[in-house]
């Protein structure tokens, strides 16, 4: 039976469900400084994960005596990665939004599954299989060698210097103007990124990373 633990830090972070997503959270949020209890009721995943991570308990998440026992209610952020399993992700949401968690993350797979998240307690509903999906049709469509787009409608694009500012400040090819779009960062062959200013010069072969409303920002990366 698992046993309370007391010992977490106020920074520290509850990740159920050691998946490739969960698994891949709880690394990142471990290599960031962060203390993470890890939850997988599978004992063989238990045991793949007990080398990398500090604190992996065997438990069924959506009892919510055991996630009592477990002091889930002392964590101020917890990250349900149960996606496969429906149930299992929406009764885990349950458990520990009774435990009073301030913060839920959770995994969905589809958007019904997504809202029901929403409506039993979870704060922010991610969709990691849909996101990557929809990044990786923009880089292979695309011009585009990084995409990220923001919950609004608004996105952050790696792409190639169009044509047209080859040669100019970002002052003289205006390209917020024309275009709507604003070039934050520029990046020469072999150097650093460098902060965008109006008189940085665009050379043949720079990189440059743009941000706009994402058809804005999809239109420009289109004509370089
Ligand atoms: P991914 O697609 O990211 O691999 P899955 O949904 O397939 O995610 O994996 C979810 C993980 O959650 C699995 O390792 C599974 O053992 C675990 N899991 C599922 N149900 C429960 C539960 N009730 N309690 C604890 N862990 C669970």
């Amino acid at each position: 039976m698992p046993r309370r633990n007391r010992s977490f830090a106020t920074d520290s972070v509850a990740v159920i469900g050691l998946g490739r997503f969960g698994g891949s959270v709880a690394e990142s949020l471990v290599r960031l400084g962060h203390e993470v209890l890890a939850i997988d009721e599978r004992a063989e995943v238990v045991q793949r994960w007990a080398d990398s991570l500090t604190h992996v308990v065997q438990a069924d998440s959506t009892d919510a005596v055991v996630m009592e026992q477990l002091g889930i209610s002392e964590f101020h952020r917890v990250v349900v990665a149960i996606g496969t399993d429906i149930e299992a992700s929406v009764l885990t949401v349950l458990a520990v939004e009774e435990a009073g968690v301030p913060e839920i993350w959770a995994k969905a797979i589809t958007a019904k599954h997504g809202q029901i998240l929403h409506r039993v307690g979870a704060h922010h509903v991610v969709y990691p299989e849909a996101a990557m999906g929809e990044r990786v049709a923009h880089l292979v469509t695309g011009k585009m060698i990084d995409f990220m787009e923001f919950d609004d409608g608004f996105a952050i694009v790696k792409t190639r210097a169009p044509l047209e500012a080859i040669g100019k400040t970002l002052a003289e090819a205006g390209l917020r103007t024309r275009y709507g779009v604003t070039v934050v960062g520029v990046k020469r062959p072999e150097e650093d990124f460098t902060y965008a200013r109006p008189e940085t010069y665009v050379e043949a072969g720079d990189l440059l990373i743009v941000s706009g409303p994402t058809l804005k920002v999809e239109a420009f990366a289109a004509i370089t």
